[in-house]
C-alpha cells in the first residue's frame, strides 16, 4: 500500500500562501489556500490588471500561480480550463486562520468540499465579506473547537489554538495510516496566548511527530526592530502620557489583540480609541467570542467612538454605528480627548482634521522591507506634510528566527520542513533534520528519504 505523502503546492521560498495536500489511500486534504504575498502573482496581476471574476482559476492557471490539482476547483472558476473540471478528489481543506494569504483563494474551491475553519475564524470571514469586497464563496462550512479531533477518511486532524497577530489561528496535528505531521500556521510566542503555542509544541514534541512543517517568516536575517504585545502597550502609554494633542495610530485591520492594546491605553490615559466603521462593525461581531468584557463594543463600552468619514453613500451594514459617530470637525475639536485609528488609504481625512504640528502618529505595523517602499514614502510625505510625529512600535505576529531554531530543536521531529519563508536554508542551523522542500514535491510521510 502507497505510505502518506505531503505534497508543497505554495509556501515555498515565499512568505503566504502554503498550500500543503496530505495524501492517505483514498484520502486527500488541503490545508490552507491563499496568494503569497511574493511579487510572483504581481508579475501578471497589478492594480486594475485582476483574474476575471468569471473564470479566476483559469486566469490564476494560465501563469502557474495556483497549483494544477484535480478536482479542488469550482466549475464557476476553472470556466473552461483545460485543467478541466472534475467531481471533488479532495476530501477536505482545513484553514489555519483568517489571513488573506491562507484563505484568500477559498472562493476558487469547489462547494462541495467541506472547509474546516475555527468557530472564531468562521465569525472573522463573515466580518470582512460584509465588510469588505474580499468573497469567499459558497462552502460546506465546518467549525472546528480547541483540540477535537476531526477525522477526515483515514486522516485525523487536531486543531490547536497558537498565538498570532488575528485571533482564532490554530496549528494542527495529523495523524495518518502511517505516521504523523505537524502544521504549524503562523505563530508566534510574545502575545498574550503564548501558552497556547508552548501547548501546541509540548504535544508536537510529546507524539514526536515524523514531519513538522514550520513557518518561517521571520527566519534568516532581519533587522526589524520587534516588540512583545506588552512592550507595544508600554511605548504607546509613554507616548500617550506626554501627548497634549490628538494622537493617531495605524495597524492591521484584524489584530484583535492590538487594537485592544491600543484601547487600553486610550482608555488609561483618558482618552477613547476612536475607530473606522468598518473596525467597529469587526469588534461588535467577534466580541460573543471572547469572556465577556474582553472587547469593547461599539455604542456600549465607554472609551469607544466611531469615526464617520463623509461618504455619498453608506451600506447597510454601516448604519447602526453612523448616527453616534464622530465628525472630523469633532474630533478635532476634541483634540486630546481622543486616540483616532487612520489607516493609510484614508489619509485624506487629515485635511479636514488638521492636527497640530508635532502630535504623534504611532505607526503600529511593520517596517517595510525595503527602503524604496513606494507606500512607506507616500506615507512619510503626508505625515511631514502635516508636521506629524513618525513611531514605530509593533510586535510580529510571528517567532523570531533564534526562537524557530530553538523550538525545531526541542520538537524531536524526524523531518522538519521550513515554509512560508523567504529563508528556508536558515534552518538547517537547527541540525541535520532540516529538509527544504522544492514546490509541487510530495514527499513520503515515513521512511523512503
Ligand atoms: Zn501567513
Amino acid at each position: 500500500m502507497p505510505v502518506p505523502t505531503v505534497s508543497f503546492l505554495g509556501g515555498v521560498r515565499e512568505i503566504g500562501g502554503n498550500k500543503i495536500l496530505i495524501h492517505d489511500g483514498p484520502d486527500r486534504v488541503l490545508f490552507d489556500f491563499g496568494p503569497s504575498f511574493s511579487s510572483r502573482v504581481e508579475e501578471f496581476y497589478v492594480n486594475y490588471l485582476q483574474p476575471r471574476s468569471t473564470s479566476k482559476a483559469k486566469d490564476l492557471l494560465e501563469f502557474d500561480l495556483i497549483p494544477r490539482v484535480r478536482g479542488l476547483y469550482s466549475k464557476e472558476a476553472l470556466a473552461d480550463a483545460d485543467l478541466g473540471y472534475t467531481e471533488p478528489e479532495v476530501s477536505a481543506v482545513f484553514v489555519s486562520h483568517a489571513h488573506a494569504d491562507h484563505a484568500g483563494y477559498l472562493d476558487l474551491v469547489d462547494p462541495a468540499i467541506p472547509v474546516y475553519v475555527g468557530e472564531g475564524t468562521r465569525t472573522m470571514l463573515r466580518a470582512i465579506e460584509t465588510s469588505t469586497r474580499m468573497k469567499y464563496g459558497d462552502h460546506d462550512w465546518r467549525t472546528f473547537t480547541d483540540r477535537t479531533p476531526i477525522r477526515v477518511g483515514r486522516i485525523e486532524v487536531v486543531p490547536y489554538p497558537v498565538d498570532h497577530s488575528i485571533p482564532f489561528a490554530y496549528g494542527f496535528l495529523v495523524r495518518t495510516s502511517a505516521g504523523t505531521l505537524a502544521y504549524t500556521g503562523d505563530f508566534r510566542h510574545h502575545g498574550p496566548r503564548a501558552a497556547d503555542t508552548h501547548a501546541f509544541f509540548d504535544a508536537v514534541a510529546r507524539d514526536p511527530v515524523d514531519a513538522l512543517l514550520i513557518e518561517g517568516t521571520r527566519a534568516g536575517p532581519d533587522q526589524r526592530k520587534n516588540l512583545s504585545e506588552d512592550g507595544v502597550r508600554t511605548h504607546v502609554d509613554r507616548v500617550l502620557d506626554t501627548t497634549p494633542e490628538l494622537a493617531f495610530a495605524c495597524t492591521y485591520p484584524r489584530d484583535i489583540d492590538r487594537l485592544l492594546t491600543l484601547y487600553r491605553a486610550a482608555v488609561e490615559a483618558d482618552r477613547s480609541l476612536v475607530v473606522s466603521v468598518r473596525t467597529a462593525h469587526l469588534l461588535a461581531q467577534v466580541a460573543p467570542r471572547f469572556p465577556a468584557g474582553d472587547v469593547p463594543v461599539p455604542g456600549q463600552s465607554p472609551g469607544l467612538h466611531v469615526y464617520a468619514r463623509k461618504k455619498l453613500v453608506s451600506y447597510l451594514w454601516e448604519r447602526p454605528y453612523l448616527d453616534a459617530a464622530l465628525s472630523a470637525a469633532e474630533v478635532r475639536t476634541g483634540g486630546s480627548k481622543y486616540l483616532l485609528l487612520l489607516e493609510q488609504s484614508h489619509f485624506t481625512e487629515l485635511i479636514d482634521l488638521r492636527p497640530e504640528a508635532g502630535s504623534p502618529f504611532i505607526h503600529s505595523m511593520s517596517e517595510p522591507f525595503t527602503e524604496d517602499d513606494v507606500d512607506a514614502k507616500v506615507m512619510h510625505r503626508w505625515l511631514e506634510h502635516f508636521g506629524l510625529k513618525f513611531r514605530q512600535m509593533h510586535a510580529s505576529g510571528h517567532a523570531s528566527g533564534p526562537e524557530l531554531l530553538e523550538l525545531v530543536r526541542a520538537s524531536g521531529a524526524r523531518a522538519v520542513y521550513p515554509i512560508h519563508t523567504e529563508h528556508p536554508e536558515a534552518f538547517e542551523a537547527a541540525g541535520s533534520s532540516v529538509r527544504l522542500p522544492e514546490l509541487n514535491a510530495t514527499y513520503p510521510l515515513v521512511g523512503g528519504r
